[in-house]
């Protein structure tokens, strides 16, 4: 779990002093991956309190992180500092949550990201990390996983030294996140409750985090105030509570076949969750229901023909990729799942979408 978490409106402001404790020396910088989004943004990048050699680095989010990503930017903190970080701060949405996380888990660990992607395979402790999320849903500030995409396959670093050592919630950073995408993150929340409740590994602890993280994601999708401030509070956390809730049971179909779209397509985690959701109603029927209604309710039309022009090469690349997420079937259906997922089965959902 996470050690340490502040919350709260301009809580932003408490990282100098947050960090003043963790600076191992002058030459070890705390080195800071913001979001591009924020670059020439001085609401957010005057407030990073930088001294002595600590470095921002902007990058974009515009694509998921990739395992080569961190392996760059890992040699490049190593080439450029005399010492070790004191510490990676990461600033922005799961993008940047997920590569604060590996690059820090990186830079003690031998050879390259590809080399972790699975369960307990890091072997030394990471160096201190910090995840401030500036956008809700993906619960990616409180797992235990930092998801990246290497050669050959999407799959997460999970270990005991990927959680972050400390987050700073502030309902402020979430001002600003244009109306799809505060929708497409939001509704990651929502589908990462309804498949911890609705699978056979929901227990207790799951389903305590889970049941209150729907209760806020209702509050905030099918409620009279949208975006306003306390939509912002509850979206931050219900994204925690849900976040909770999976890492103690597991995700579902929607997020297998997600996989699979972004693995062939590209397609990003929180828009793909959604397109695959919208066809589950024979899964999910009361979820399915509700998630339509948030989606009129924001007015969110979702790309369609995705899928429409695909050879069966490709057809048969998201299928790989969604068949081999076994536990998450398992959660789903139960043992017996490959029963009714056959890859006919598969291929008939992701033809209309
Ligand atoms: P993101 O980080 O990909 O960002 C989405 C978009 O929102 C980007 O264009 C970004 O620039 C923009 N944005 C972020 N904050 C903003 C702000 N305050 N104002 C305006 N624009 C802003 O979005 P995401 O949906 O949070 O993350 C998706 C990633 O999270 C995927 O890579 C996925 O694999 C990962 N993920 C990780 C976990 C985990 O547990 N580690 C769980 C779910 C998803
Ligand atoms: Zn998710």
């Amino acid at each position: 779990m996470v050690s340490k978490v502040v919350f709260g409106r301009g809580s932003f402001n408490q990282l100098e002093e947050i960090l003043l404790l963790k600076r191992l020396n002058v030459n070890a910088p705390f080195i800071f991956l913001v979001d591009e989004v924020f670059q020439g943004n001085d609401k957010i990048t005057s407030r990073i309190p930088l001294a002595y050699e600590d470095e921002v680095i902007f990058i974009s989010a515009k694509e998921e992180p990739k395992t080569c990503q961190v392996d760059a930017l890992v040699e490049y903190i190593i080439l450029k500092f005399k010492d070790r970080p004191s510490g990676i701060i990461g600033i922005g949405g799961g993008t940047l949550l997920d590569l604060s996380k590996a690059v820090s888990i990186m830079l003690t660990n031998e050879g390259e990201a590809q080399d972790y992607q699975g369960w307990d395979l890091v072997k030394n402790p990471a160096i201190y990390h910090v995840g401030i999320p500036t956008i809700s849903g993906t619960g990616a500030e409180v797992s235990r996983t930092a998801v990246l995409t290497g050669p050959e396959k999407k799959l997460g670093i999970n270990s005991d030294y990927t959680p972050f050592d400390q987050v700073v919630l502030d309902p402020e950073l979430i001002d600003n996140v244009p109306t799809p995408q505060w929708f497409f993150t939001g509704m990651d929340c929502y589908i990462h409750c309804i498949e911890s409740l609705n699978g056979t590994y929901l227990n207790a602890f799951s389903q305590s985090y889970g049941e209150k993280a729907l209760e806020l994601c209702r509050e905030v999708f099918l409620g009279d105030h949208l975006n306003t401030q306390a939509a912002q509070d509850k979206l931050m956390m219900a994204s925690w509570h849900g976040g909770m809730s999976i890492a103690y049971s597991q995700v579902g179909i929607a997020h297998a076949m997600s996989y699979g779209l972004s693995y062939l397509l590209g397609t990003k985690h929180g828009i793909g969750n959604c397109i695959v959701f919208d066809r589950l109603e024979e899964f999910y029927p009361e979820g399915v229901k509700e998630f339509k209604a948030m989606k009129s309710k924001f007015n969110i039309d979702l790309p369609q023909g995705l899928c429409k022009d695909l050879s069966d090469k490709e057809f048969n690349i998201m299928i790989d990729v969604a068949l081999s997420m076994v536990p998450l079937w398992e959660n789903a259906l139960g043992k017996n799942w490959n029963k009714t997922i056959t890859r006919e089965k598969l291929r008939s959902i992701y033809e209309i979408m």
